[in-house]
């Protein structure tokens, strides 16, 4: 399959999703996740009209960064952050939603240039305290997001996650509305928060249907990764 067929089938998807759960697509934002795969396919995604794009790899989305910086990408960083990478991302990507513990927020605010505006965040939590997958716990997450909401160069967007990968849609519907409702429980008390990041290839329409803002597709738009 191409690029163009591929685009169509998840288009297909996601439009027979939001009609039968009576969701305004045009809400619904499309991270195209391009880890692993090279500039050219960026552009071509680019060209299909597509935008934000996520990266988890810090060395070779510089240099994707670099070279593409002649088209009006977002960048999105989605990967495991080290302490020592927080400078390189705070200067090169818009968006870091695998935020998931005070030291790295404080680092990206501190290092944010100043000529930028506030870098958007979202706090990765671990909602099914996987021991295998990063993420703030449940339990920290209150601390979290109100030292996010407090840092003056932090705009705080929501939330991203990831649950435990299974084929089974019950089990997805399950687990990606209780990823909801914390949501909107913490949307109380931070009711600017607009992003609940959520869903990937094989799980897209669990999440929608349970209220995701964005999905991050890789597989199903790029192809599979090496
Ligand atoms: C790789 C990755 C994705 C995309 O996964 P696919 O199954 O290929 O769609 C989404 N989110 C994160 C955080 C990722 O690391």
């Amino acid at each position: 399959m191409n690029i163009a067929n591929r685009i169509a089938s998840i288009h297909t998807e996601i439009e027979q999703c939001c009609c039968k759960y009576h969701i305004n697509i045009n809400e619904l934002k499309l991270l195209a996740v391009s880890k692993t795969h090279p500039a050219s396919a960026i552009q071509a995604a680019y060209d299909a009209g597509f935008t934000e794009f996520g990266e988890s790899y810090l060395q070779e989305a510089l240099e994707k960064v670099r070279s593409l910086r002649n088209l009006s990408i977002i960048w999105h960083f989605i990967g495991p952050i080290q302490s020592n990478k927080t400078r390189d991302i705070a200067a090169n990507f818009d968006w870091v939603q695998s935020v998931d513990r005070a030291r790295i927020l404080e680092r990206l605010n501190q290092q944010r240039p100043a000529h930028l505006p506030k870098i958007n965040i979202c706090l990765q939590v671990n909602y099914f305290a996987e021991s295998q997958k990063k993420g703030v716990s449940v339990e920290e997450l209150p601390e979290l997001l109100e030292l996010a909401h407090q840092l003056p160069n932090i705009r705080l967007r929501g939330l991203m996650a990831i649950p435990p990968k299974t084929d089974c849609f019950e089990t997805q519907m399950n687990q990606y509305r209780q990823i909801a409702e914390c949501y909107n429980h913490y949307r109380q008390r931070y009711s600017f928060m607009d992003t609940l990041s959520m869903g990937m290839s094989n799980d897209l329409s669990a999440a929608i249907a349970n209220g995701s803002s964005m999905v991050r597709i890789g597989t199903a738009l790029f192809g599979k990764r090496q």
